[in-house]
């Protein structure tokens, strides 16, 4: 068995994994990742059929390029090819409005979807005398692991998280002789969610108290939804504006990949959405506005930041990591935030609470165990020797990028 990295084993974002067996060669995930300039993973060969993990772009970004050149079969759970086509949309918008050229068009975008084949979890599909069956990694609804049955097993685990959110059940270890594991918190421990989340509560119960508006900056696809669950255990007025709208009702039409769809269809009648300017007036006079983008870069985020820049019972609820760069860092790091071109130093609050849907890294350590591999190759992380320190047993490998690895 012979691996290549073509993007994000070093790094979060761009993952594209070649896994060679005999004549049969796969690809596991295509991403980009979308920073000024967006950057691409390597050319991809002609594989014979593509695994998709999930949705989020560093992970499905460049998939309209591999099925416009290739013609390739991506397989992947229904959730995730719904979630995918309207984030490969965006991205080409995204890629417009700023000027930089898109890697494939809407063409391509069109005809990719005659290539996407869904399969459910616990499904296997047959490539090349290889067995790949399909298994839930957590993290959001629909995103798998894949595990390739042949002369051995091996599992690439994609974007992983073990404990169970209202969204999703945490992913359960599969026994394999080799494990593709993402490394995105090797080295760092996430504070117990339950605080996390009772915390997040309280705060934006304070802010209420205040008279202020609570601003919750999230990531459409995940982050929004857990946000809204857990808001719901509150009766705030609630109002959604952004992308989040149309991810809740793919994932209502999908209930076989939510914990509770009851649970989500209850947080989503708690919310009202927000269609237009009529409807951005009323969400100013709310109490909480759940919206995109969530690293404050762009979207309907910025006319809330602009509403409440001057008022201190006022705040902004980051929700998820703020990548370097970002308009959401910049406050975090300097209390700075960037509003129609201009620097301004805002009077609102800000804090940032731990919705994250990785595993942290004991959780990492406990599930590899679980696995019981004989190696694990660590991948999709820029601080992955700290999860190599932490393993005893298995033999582990780091690859970098551009080069094959025989495993
Ligand atoms: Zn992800």
């Amino acid at each position: 068995m012979d691996i290549e990295f073509l993007g994000g084993a070093s790094q979060v974002g761009r993952l594209g994994m070649l896994f060679r067996v005999g004549g049969t060669q796969l690809l596991f995930d295509y991403g980009m990742l979308p920073a000024r300039p967006p950057e691409y993973p390597l050319e991809a060969p002609p594989v014979d059929a593509a695994f998709l993990s999930h949705a989020h772009l560093d992970h499905s970004g460049m998939i309209p390029w591999l099925t416009g050149h290739h013609r390739t079969d991506v397989f992947a759970t229904p959730p995730t090819l719904d979630v995918a086509d309207l984030l490969l949309e965006d991205s080409l918008k995204v890629a417009a409005a700023e000027g930089f050229n898109a890697p494939f068009s809407s063409r391509d975008l069109e005809e990719a979807a005659h290539y996407f084949q869904t399969i459910d979890f616990e499904e296997t599909v047959e490539v090349g005398g290889l067995e790949v069956t399909l298994h839930s990694a957590g993290h959001i609804p629909g995103a798998t692991m894949f595990e390739v049955n042949g002369h051995e097993t091996a599992v690439f685990t994609g974007d992983l998280q073990t404990i169970s959110t209202d969204l999703v059940l945490g992913a359960k270890p599969v026994k394999c002789d080799t494990l593709v594991i993402e490394s995105t918190y090797a080295g760092r421990q996430h504070p117990d969610r339950l605080k996390s989340e009772y915390e997040f509560l309280q705060f934006v119960k304070s802010v209420v108290q205040m008279g202020g508006l609570a601003v919750v900056p999230a990531f459409a696809v995940g982050r929004t939804q857990e946000v809204l669950m857990c808001l719901a255990r509150e009766r705030f007025e609630t109002f959604l504006d952004g992308m989040g709208r149309s991810v809740n009702s793919i994932y209502v039409d999908h209930p076989g990949y939510v914990r509770s769809t009851k649970r989500l269809r209850q947080a989503m009648n708690r919310t009202r959405l927000v269609h237009s300017a009529r409807g951005v007036d009323r969400a100013l006079g709310a109490e909480v506005i759940v919206c995109t983008s969530g690293m404050l870069d762009g979207g309907p985020v910025v006319r809330y930041l602009r509403a409440i820049k001057d008022d201190p019972n006022s705040a902004v609820c980051l929700t998820g990591f703020q990548v370097p760069g970002t308009n959401g860092r910049r406050l975090m790091d300097e209390g700075m935030v960037e509003i129609d071109g201009e620097l301004v130093k805002p009077r609102f609050q800000f804090r940032k609470f731990d919705f994250s849907a990785h595993a942290g890294h004991d959780e990492l350590v406990g599930f590899i165990e679980g696995c019981a591999p004989k190696r694990v190759v660590l991948m999709h992380g820029d601080n992955r020797q700290a999860l190599a320190d932490a393993l005893h047993g298995p033999e582990v490998l780091l690859p970098e990028e551009g080069k094959w690895y025989s495993l």
